[in-house]
Formats: structure tokens, C-alpha cells, sequence
């Protein structure tokens, strides 16, 4: 029955693309439908501030980098192609261009601003100027005949598997595209992006006289489906099953692009995080479009291995610079931790697909984690700069940067964070999804008549939520409301890692003061009744500071503990502590002292502090302790109060003393 439904919309599809309001950020034929951002109105003590950030400051400083940086100026050139010209610094300098534009038409959608506007179509003027007659668009190749830029081979394409990454501008190029139509109706840049992906479906491909390359950096997989759904052009469908199908098949077999064999027999996440978390946000779309579960299969193996054996607490993936890559299994370092903010948001792409896919809340627990906490470090609260790199221990002198000379996570903030709001609900049929919880009202779509939710809380800080209902065009609906895997005792969907502590925490859930019980389904708490309106659903999970421990396996965090409260993990920083937080360790159990509410960051936070042992050497070289305390803040707003030192995970009993020194 899925099988058929999915595939009559594909059909429907096809024949005549969505309309302009209908392709959702994600692609539309998941058997659960997301609830756009637009429909949600956000109204948050937390987000509140990181939305207005994001629109205020973050959009306008990537655009004014991409200008001072020549982005901008790459495609004047290319209009204009020398012999003089000089060549972009990247080869995929566009794509960072396409990303602020992505998310500036995202902020559009929900606050218009006609400055903005006329500022991104004079921008568009200048990319469609740069297009090559047929279609082709990469300032690096076009702006000057005569010279070839080190990145990008002497010919089309031929540099593809080797990093030329005409194929991955392509992709942000097409999500810029379509977001932008989606927000002001304006087709120019989206029929750029059309012409360049004919030309790509003539020139790539398995076919003879054609390229037969796959992505050497993937991205566009996801963003040729949002082109397919908005033009209904079938051979876009069929060049994303080509870049999946043959990757493995071509030329080059390299683990670092996840082209060392076929995706169909990868069973181990491995190479670029950041490419790898884009390929599987692809194959999900692949499969929710097509309805083949042998692409689910993939990415549900390649899932597990993440959550079993390759997950930091903070929710980060990417254990190694070399390569900006996965390690090995169970090597989580953490001085070291590369933990890029490109491949957090992967890791939320995907998460979010799998869960649109399946309908369980272990998906959106681990979104939740990697939300607030290791994607989250990657912006400063006032939007201002940025961390590629979010490791989880800091000698001193790392500090957040305005920008960068490879810019992919500036420009990757600017486009996640206005979008956050359509990761709050989903609907499917007549289940309406409650995945995150800020404060905000929604309207949806359920089963064809409109409902009005709206949210007050002080999560992630409280852990108390009040759903009204404000609308019920349709009055039987079942709200399913995740119960986070923190509240269930599990921090994540594996053993990788444990709670330490034997808190027990609980929830309880109230519909018009009366405590119910509902049915709890695949992490769902399920509330199926006839509502009325001004029905509250009031909720509340216990929230205490829990003390977590890694899979012994995990040899970096051996006899260490880390804390969280709620979906937020804890780091401490000399700001803090200024004897340094190296020195400390841990009683067996240990203390929370308090919780405490601060404002040091401008919102209202809560820090933590516990008893702790302080460690330094006497006169003669002994080791001495001394009774002290820790204090904690939350692990994203580390590195708001100069370069120094920061940890998460602190070792714990004697046996670990000596190993501090
Ligand atoms: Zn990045």
C-alpha cells in the first residue's frame, strides 16, 4: 500500500512538478510529511535570540566575507572571461555564495525584508551573467581560458572524483534555486539552475560519449530531488539514481568520497563526514521517492554504526582532521575531535530523513543531541563567529573565527539555523508529531483540515511544556509526543554510551489537568481523542544533572564522566575555574552541588556546579588534593569568554588521579 501511494505521488509528480508552496525543505513523498518552518512561528525564550542572530547578523556578515573574499567578484569574472583574470582561491568558493543565499531566502519566507531582496536578485544578475551558453556554471573554469585552476582538471568533469567539486556547487546552486522561487516567486536563478542541470544530465552520466564520474563531493544528491519536485523533470530522478547507483563502479575507489565500493555494500561509515552524511540524506530522498527498501536498508546499517560506535556525546561526528573524516570505531578522541559543524548538520539532515522514513523518536533524540550541542557550539549566541572544528577538550587558544578561507560552515549555519523551525512537527495522516519543544504556534495540516498548536516552554533549561489547542478544523487526531531517550534512561539509542548515576527519572503528561496515560509507540506517547478547542496538554520531564559514562570500548573517555540535564551536555572552562580544568577530579559519586540560572550570555541559562577534587604538586613534587568544586556551563556556549581552557569528560576515582598529573 506505501509502495503504490508513494508511487502514484511520484507519478503525480513527474507529470507535472509540485507548486511552489508544496516542495517542503525536504522532499514531500516520506511516508511522514515535516511541518514547513513557515507554518511554525517561533516565539522562544532560547531560540528567539538565535533566530534573530542568524537574520540580523550571521546572513549579512557571509555576505559581506563572500564580497571581500572575491566570491562574489569570481562571477563578474567568469561573465567576463581573461586571460588576465585571476582564478577564485577554492574551486568551490560559488557554492559558499549559494548557501547565504539559501538561507537569506529562508528568512525571507518568514520576514520578508525587500532591502534583502533586491540585494540577492542584483546578486542573481551576476550569476546568471556567469552561466555559459549551455547551461554550465563554475567560475573556476569559466573566468579564464588560459589557465587552469589547480582544483578542477582540464576539462569538464574530469577533475570531478579528484575534488573539482563542479558537481557540489552544482547541489548548492539548486537548493539556493529552489528556496529562493519558494520564498519570492522569482525564477531567475532557478532556470539558471535548470539549464545547468540539463547540461549535467547530457554530459554526465554511464552512457557513451557522456562523463562517467560520480560526486567527488556529494550534496547535489538531495538537491537534484528538491529540483526534480519543483520542475517534475523525471531525468533529474534518474541522474540522482546514476550518482548513487554507479558510485563505487567509476574510476577512482576512495574511502575519503565514499566511493571505495558500491553504497549497496557499505556497512561502515567511513571518509569525509561531512560527504558522507550528504550521500545518505540522498538515498533516503532515493527511497522514499522511489519506494525501494533496499536504499533504506543501506542507510539503516550505516545508522547503527554511527550510533553504536562512532557518536560523540556532544552529538558530533568526524573523529579526525585527516581527512575531516570518521575513525575508527570507537576512536572518539577528544582534544582532538574534528567534529566539523558541516557534518552536525548532515547528521541532522539525515537523522531528520530516517525519521520521516520510519516514525521513531531514537532519530530526532539523536537530532536533539547533536542540535543543541555540537552544532549549536558551531555559531557564537551573538551569530558573529564560527567553529569548524568542535572538539570536546581545549588546552587554551582555540577561538571561534569570523570566517574562513574554506567558509563551508559559516555558510552552512546561514542556511540551518532560519530552517530550524520545520524540525518541530510532522504529520502523517491523522498523527500530528510534537519532535522538539520551543515556544511557538503551528498551524498544520492534518488530514486535510487545519489545526492550531501552540507551545510554551523554557526548555531545553525546564523541562515543563504546555500544548494548547487553538484550532480544530479536524477534532480526532492523535498528538504523539516524543519522550526523549534522556527521560527513558537512555542518552542514546545505543550502549555507547551509559548513564552513570542511578537517577531514575520520569514524566508525566496531563490533558486539561487530568494526568492520562496514552500509549507510548516507537519513543511516542500517543494522546487519540476528540479535541476541542482550548484543550492543554501539559507536560513535564523530570530534568535532574545526570552523570554519563562512555562503552569501555571508547578508550579516550575510560574512567571518565561527563554531565547533562536534559538534551544538554556540560563542559567546564577556566572562565570558571581558574585554577585551569585539567587539575580536577571526580569523588566516585559524584556531588551536584546546585544548579544555578545565569545570564552570562545574554539568555537565561543554567550552570552547574559539583564537588570536586583538585589536583597540584607540593614542594617536593608530591601530588597534593584538595577539596574544591567544578563549575559547569553548557558545552555549545563554550569559548564566549576568551581562548581557554575547556573539557567534557572528567576522570573519576584514584586510579584516574595519576593519569591527570
Ligand atoms: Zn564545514
Amino acid at each position: 500500500m506505501k509502495k503504490s501511494v508513494l508511487f502514484f505521488a511520484a507519478v503525480l509528480c513527474a507529470l507535472q512538478g509540485f507548486a511552489r508552496n508544496e516542495v517542503s525543505q525536504i522532499s514531500v513523498n516520506y511516508p511522514i510529511t515535516p511541518v514547513p518552518f513557515t507554518s511554525v512561528k517561533v516565539d522562544d525564550g532560547f531560540w528567539n535570540a538565535r533566530l534573530q542572530a542568524s537574520r540580523d547578523v550571521t546572513i549579512p556578515l557571509a555576505f559581506r566575507k563572500s564580497e571581500e573574499t572575491g566570491r562574489i567578484d569570481n562571477f563578474v569574472r567568469a561573465a567576463h572571461p581573461s586571460a588576465d583574470n585571476k582564478l577564485p582561491q577554492y574551486q568551490y568558493d560559488d557554492s559558499d555564495v549559494y548557501k547565504v543565499i539559501e538561507g537569506a531566502a529562508y528568512s525571507l519566507q518568514t520576514y520578508p525584508d525587500k532591502r534583502l531582496e533586491r540585494y540577492v536578485d542584483s546578486l542573481i544578475t551576476l550569476i546568471v551573467a556567469a552561466q555559459e551558453a549551455d547551461g554550465y556554471l563554475y567560475t573556476a573554469r569559466t573566468c579564464n581560458p588560459t589557465k587552469i585552476h589547480p582544483g578542477t582538471g582540464k576539462t569538464r568533469w574530469e577533475g570531478e572524483e579528484g575534488g573539482s567539486h563542479e558537481l557540489y556547487c552544482f547541489g548548492h546552486l539548486a537548493e539556493a534555486a529552489v528556496a529562493y522561487w519558494q520564498a519570492t516567486g522569482k525564477r531567475a536563478l532557478l532556470d539558471a539552475t535548470i539549464r545547468f542541470a540539463d547540461c549535467i544530465c547530457r554530459e554526465v552520466g554511464p552512457n557513451p560519449g557522456q562523463a562517467m564520474v560520480i560526486p567527488g563531493h556529494q550534496g547535489i544528491e538531495l538537491a537534484m530531488v528538491k529540483l526534480y519536485l519543483a520542475t517534475g523533470k523525471k531525468e533529474y530522478l534518474d541522474e540522482v539514481r546514476y550518482f548513487i547507483d554507479y558510485r563505487g563502479k567509476t574510476k577512482t575507489k576512495w574511502e575519503y568520497i565514499q566511493s571505495h565500493k558500491p553504497v549497496a555494500d557499505q556497512t561502515e561509515v567511513v571518509g569525509h563526514a561531512v560527504r558522507a552524511m550528504y550521500l545518505y540524506s540522498g538515498v533516503a530522498d532515493l527511497a522514499a521517492l522511489t519506494g525501494d527498501e533496499n536504499y533504506i536498508h543501506i542507510i539503516d546499517r550505516l545508522w547503527d554504526n554511527i550510533a553504536n560506535n562512532k557518536l560523540y556525546i556532544t552529538g558530533g561526528i568526524g573523529a579526525t582532521a585527516n581527512g575531516e573524516a570518521f575513525g575508527k570505531n570507537y576512536e572518539l578522541p577528544n582534544e582532538t575531535a574534528y567534529n566539523e559543524t558541516c557534518a552536525a548538520i548532515g547528521l541532522t539532515f539525515l537523522n531528520q530523513r530516517l525519521f520521516l522514513l520510519h516514525g521513531e523518536s531514537k532519530y530526532i533524540d539523536m537530532l536533539e543531541r547533536t542540535l543543541y550541542n555540537g552544532l549549536l557550539s558551531g555559531v557564537s549566541v551573538e551569530g558573529n563567529s564560527f567553529f569548524y572544528p568542535n572538539p570536546l577538550a581545549c588546552h587554551g587558544g582555540y577561538e571561534r573565527s569570523e570566517w574562513f578561507g574554506c567558509a563551508c560552515c559559516p555558510s552552512n549555519i546561514c542556511r540551518f539555523i532560519p530552517s530550524l523551525p520545520g524540525y518541530v512537527y510532522a504529520v502523517k495522516d491523522k498523527t500530528v508529531y510534537a519532535n522538539l519543544f520551543l515556544s511557538n504556534r503551528a498551524t498544520l495540516d492534518v488530514a486535510g483540515k487545519q489545526v492550531v498548536l501552540s507551545q510554551q516552554t523554557g526548555y531545553p533549561y525546564d523541562g515543563d511544556i504546555a500544548f494548547t489547542v487553538e484550532k480544530t478544523g479536524q477534532k480526532a487526531f492523535d498528538l504523539a509526543i516524543r519522550i526523549p531517550g534522556w527521560v527513558k534512561n537512555k542518552p542514546v539509542p545505543s550502549d555507547l554510551y551509559t548513564y552513570a548515576d542511578n537517577e531514575r527519572p520520569s514524566y508525566e503528561v496531563r490533558v486539561n489537568g487530568q494526568p492520562v496515560k496514552g500509549d507510548e509507540a516507537k519513543g511516542y506517547l500517543h494522546l487519540n481523542r476528540q479535541w476541542k478547542k482550548g484543550d492543554k496538554v501539559s507536560v513535564h520531564f523530570d530534568m535532574p544533572v545526570r552523570t554519563v559514562k562512555a562503552n569501555p570500548q571508547v578508550k579516550a573517555d575510560n574512567g571518565m564522566v561527563c554531565f547533562e540535564r536534559g538534551p544538554i551536555v556540560y563542559c567546564a572552562e577556566t572562565a570558571d575555574n581558574p585554577k585551569g580544568v585539567f587539575t580536577y577530579a571526580l569523588p566516585k559519586r559524584p556531588h551536584v552541588e546546585q544548579t544555578y540560572p545565569t545570564n552570562l550570555f545574554g539568555g537565561k541559562q543554567v550552570g552547574i556546579r559539583v564537588a570536586a577534587q583538585h589536583l597540584s604538586l607540593d614542594g617536593e613534587g608530591y601530588v597534593k588534593t584538595e577539596r574544591d568544586h567544578l563549575t559547569l556551563v553548557p558545552y555549545h556556549l563554550w569559548d564566549h569568554r576568551g581562548a581557554k581552557q575547556m573539557k567534557v569528560w572528567f576522570p573519576q576515582g584514584t586510579k584516574e588521579i595519576e593519569a591527570v598529573e
